[in-house]
């Protein structure tokens, strides 16, 4: 076997795991919301670590689940209340969907970056790890 078949089997393998195992980028895991439903409200008990993990203001994620999740939201302590009912998987999709977009580095998959201004729309996204700077869609 040469290398590029050594490689082609690999990706195979990588592309045939669950997708829980996919989320993982090298050590880094994209956290999960803990979250519960209190009445007509859904609480995120560990809202603050989320932002913690992502180096991340907690009222920009905030924001970008009130996008998502078309419901406003406020913030209460460590913990994050939405004013409706939603299941764990939901809140889960949105956070991947928001360290995919605004947290992990596009070109090296870690998680390593910071904001570095925001203009005309957009957020220039820096990464410590490898460098790279690009912009996104500012929230
Ligand atoms: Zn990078």
């Amino acid at each position: 076997m040469n290398d590029n078949e050594y490689y082609a089997l690999l990706d195979r393998a990588f592309s045939l795991m669950p997708a829980n195992e996919a989320q993982a980028t090298g050590d880094f895991v994209i956290p999960k919301a803990d979250s519960f439903i209190q009445g007509n409200k859904t609480i995120i008990r560990n809202f603050a670590q989320i932002a913690d993990i992502a180096r991340r203001k907690p009222e920009l994620i905030q924001r970008f689940l009130i996008k998502e999740l078309g419901t406003p939201s406020s913030i209460d302590g460590q913990t994050l209340k939405i004013n409706a009912r939603f299941q764990p998987e939901v809140l889960n999709d949105k956070i991947k969907k928001y360290f995919e977009t605004y947290v992990i580095c596009r070109e090296c998959h870690k998680p390593d970056t910071h904001i570095e201004s925001s203009e005309r729309g957009y957020e220039v996204i820096v990464c410590e790890a490898c460098g790279a700077r690009y912009t996104v869609k500012e929230l």
